[in-house]
């Protein structure tokens, strides 16, 4: 059962009011899908940039394909999340060698995918491949629930905000979906609504019972959880060290100076210790250089950093493997590196390190 109003109102208000974005109004479901794995947790305007520059590199499916993955992580250095540019690159592999290049259209085919899941399966059937699957991000969630005065996030709930969305998407369903994302951006936002500007607001229940921001309840956000870390800025002879973090987990493939976790960041003996085990490295450690807070999604980084010499007799320093290098500070930008590292960097160069 289609909700005919619904549809009509929403795609009035979508073709006066959408948002001018590069991926919008065009039929390249490889820049649709491109700019949907790049939006998941991430704001507009910080995707806008680097869409931009990735189509720029990659204009094609196929040039990502035959790209590598260091290359691509450099062009996704700051974006975060790194697991989905990793599990872009391998699914863009993927249609090159099973689907002749085509993404396919096919939901079942298409959800096989690394990092689809039923976010990116819906906003790409939906806007780049015109089919009734719905897509429910954080703000269409949110309008959802308002929509039919729910205040409960329980699985029951999510289950009718989905029904009742998929009565929303008969005509043109990606641009349904897309009006939903503007309008959970310009008008119905978590902590203000503008309720007499909104397509819904004849039919809303939130609106209509008259406290729409109750809905739905907003859960306390936890503080993150904390981490202390000691990095090392180990050099010798104009060169410094920095690692490969091994593949997988949020920051794999990413390089970073050398750094572990410990309990306490002023001991140092503990980072001594472990380069010597895994890099066979002797250091010595000087002085340290200071500190520098970094948040990720989950947890917090408490990161000391130290002066450090290698002093061992023996370094090939022109060792190029995939786990370490040797580098010179004007070659840190050929490297992918997390976003605490240019905190690091910028930490070095205002003590003049
Ligand atoms: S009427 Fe108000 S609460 Fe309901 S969807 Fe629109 S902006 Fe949100």
């Amino acid at each position: 059962m289609y909700n005919t109003n619904i549809n009509n109102s929403l795609l009035l208000w979508y073709d006066k009011h959408k948002r001018q974005l590069p991926w919008r109004d065009i039929n390249d479901p490889y820049k649709i899908w491109l700019s949907e794995v790049m939006l998941q947790q991430t704001q507009v305007n910080t995707v806008v940039p680097y869409y931009k520059k990735w189509i720029k590199n990659y204009p094609t499916l196929l040039s990502v394909a035959e790209s590598n993955m260091d290359d691509l992580l450099k062009l996704w250095e700051g974006l975060g999340y790194y697991s989905r540019c990793r599990n872009f690159f391998k699914a863009c592999q993927i249609i090159k060698n099973d689907y002749c290049g085509i993404i396919p259209s096919n939901i079942n085919e298409f959800n096989s995918l690394p990092g689809v899941g039923p976010y990116i399966s819906g906003a790409v059937m939906s806007i780049a491949f015109n089919k009734s699957v719905p897509a429910i991000d954080g703000n269409i969630s949110r309008i959802m629930f308002r929509y039919l005065g729910l205040r409960n996030k329980t699985k029951h709930n999510k289950k009718r905000i989905i029904s009742k969305l998929i009565t929303f998407i008969k005509l043109r369903p990606g641009d349904i979906i897309q009006s939903l994302m503007d309008l959970g951006s310009s008008i119905c936002k978590s902590y203000s609504v503008k309720c007499g500007e909104c397509p819904l607001s004849h039919s809303c229940k939130a609106f209509l019972h008259g406290f729409p921001l109750k809905y739905p309840i907003q859960k306390n956000k936890k503080s993150l959880p904390k981490k202390n870390i000691i990095a090392g800025f180990v050099q010798k002879n104009d060169k410094m060290l920095i690692v490969k973090r091994k593949d997988g987990g949020a920051l794999g493939g990413l390089w970073e100076l050398p750094m572990i976790i410990v309990s306490d960041n002023s001991n140092t003996s503990l980072f001594k210790t472990s380069l010597k085990n895994k890099y066979n490295l002797n250091l010595k450690i000087n002085n340290k250089i200071g500190d520098i807070i970094h948040s990720f999604s989950h947890y917090r980084m408490n990161i000391a950093i130290f002066n450090c010499e290698n002093v061992s007799t023996r370094i090939d320093y022109s060792s190029n493997n995939n786990i370490i290098k040797w580098i010179n500070r004007k070659e840190i930008d050929n490297y992918a590196f997390h976003k605490a590292n240019h905190k690091l960097f910028e930490l070095l160069e205002k003590n003049n390190v």
